[in-house]
């Protein structure tokens, strides 16, 4: 069980929180930018002792497994109570890595790449998001590159006990920044209500995050304020609780190559193909389908996300979509985001995360990928009559 902070000046339960965990030594892993801008550092400084603290920055964006063992490294040697992460979901999922892979014989780079289980549990972690966008204080997974590649840990024993999200946090985060965190949350919380994985309890965090992103990002990113900024950080740590149940699909499993070969940011990227996928997904059929539990239920589910963008039809809710990231000042689509030919879409498509298609709703082949991504928006069945679900359907 994780117990959650959520409200305007939350991190001043920091000093509560240590008693209550028994903690004196900090191992705190922070993004530097972050730490200052926020003004978190202020704060802490005043809760925390500078001979119990810790620090370990100096990493990427896109944590790296030479940055856990770094990190592993100086944690043993300073041998802490807790482990405390503030930033966005970088610094916190170098320090559940950290926390847990400490307390483990095998080098981190033998426990990812050989799914070793991380059966010796974690230092107690408690995270501190200043970004409203990947929600990775309320997932027990973490991302890590190893010599390039995208690996996923997951293990139980990764959700830090404590989540203190506090939205003023926020506040200094640029609007680039905040439309492409916002961007992730929300393209999170879309994906998780189709997943193959989702649950009602999953569909009831992602519809919330979902329209509450729909609501207040565009206020955030283009005049944020006080209310907008809470909205978002409630929207990703929703979002994050969903896609803890669910994972996520065929959007973020495309976005890896966008990201590593185009530079584009990880929620920006999710985005480009986010109505595409919509589309394609409302055209499951029978002999397509993913969720065993069968096509009905899985344009019930879409019609959930029609609801949410107040759509009509499925291509309003394509252009809704559209609209809405444009308004971010992000690309809706590959083409505008100036990715088109045929030779770097086949690219794309040949390099889509397996584990993440396989929660997709709808299967996909390698050519169905491609003209998904050539953003051909081929739906059987397209006005919300056509897809209300009636009891000769069902499965
Ligand atoms: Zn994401």
């Amino acid at each position: 069980m994780q117990t959650v902070y959520l409200a305007e000046g939350s991190l001043a339960r920091i000093p509560q929180i240590f008693q209550q965990l028994g903690a004196v030594r900090t191992f705190l892993v922070v993004d530097e930018v972050a730490y200052n801008l926020s003004g978190a550092a202020a704060q802490l400084r005043q809760f925390l002792p500078p001979d119990a603290i810790t620090l370990f920055s100096g990493f990427e964006p896109n944590p790296k497994i030479e940055d856990v063992q770094r990190g592993v490294a100086k944690c043993r040697a300073a041998d802490p109570d807790l482990v405390l992460a503030l930033g966005g979901g970088t610094a916190i999922d170098l320090a559940k890595m950290i926390a847990s892979m400490s307390r483990h014989e095998e080098s981190p780079r033998d426990i990812v790449l050989n799914g070793i289980s991380l059966s010796q549990g974690t230092l107690p972690l408690v995270a501190i998001p200043t970004t409203a966008g990947t929600g990775s204080e309320s997932t027990h997974f973490a991302v890590v590159y190893v010599d390039g590649q995208k690996y996923s840990v997951a293990d139980p024993c990764l959700l830090p006990c404590v989540a203190v999200v506090d939205p003023e946090l926020t506040y200094s985060v640029p609007p680039r920044m905040t439309a492409a965190t916002g961007l992730d949350a929300f393209c999170q919380a879309i994906e998780s209500i189709w997943a193959v994985g989702a649950t009602d309890e999953s569909v009831a965090y992602a519809t919330s995050a979902a329209t509450l992103a729909f609501e207040h990002l565009p206020a955030a990113v283009n005049a944020p304020t006080p209310e907008s900024r809470h909205a978002m950080s409630l929207a990703s740590h929703l979002a994050g609780k969903a896609i803890n149940i669910s994972k996520t699909t065929l959007p973020h499993a495309i976005s890896y190559a966008i990201t590593a070969d185009y530079g584009i940011p990880h929620g920006a990227a999710v985005a480009t193909t986010l109505s595409s996928v919509l589309a394609y997904n409302f055209g499951v059929s029978k002999s397509d389908c993913a969720d065993e539990r069968g096509t009905t239920h899985v344009r019930q589910r879409l019609l959930l996300i029609l609801d949410i963008l107040k759509a009509a039809t499925v291509e309003q809710a394509c252009h809704q979509i559209e609209a809405f990231v444009s308004s971010l000042g992000c690309n809706p689509t590959l083409a505008s985001a100036g990715i088109q030919t045929d030779e770097s879409l086949r690219v794309l498509a040949s390099r889509v995360n397996p584990a993440r298609l396989s929660n997709n709703p709808r299967m996909a082949s390698q050519e169905e990928l491609f003209s998904l991504l050539q953003g051909r928006k081929t739906v059987s069945t397209g006005s919300r009559r056509d897809i209300v679900p009636t009891k000769a359907t069902a499965g």
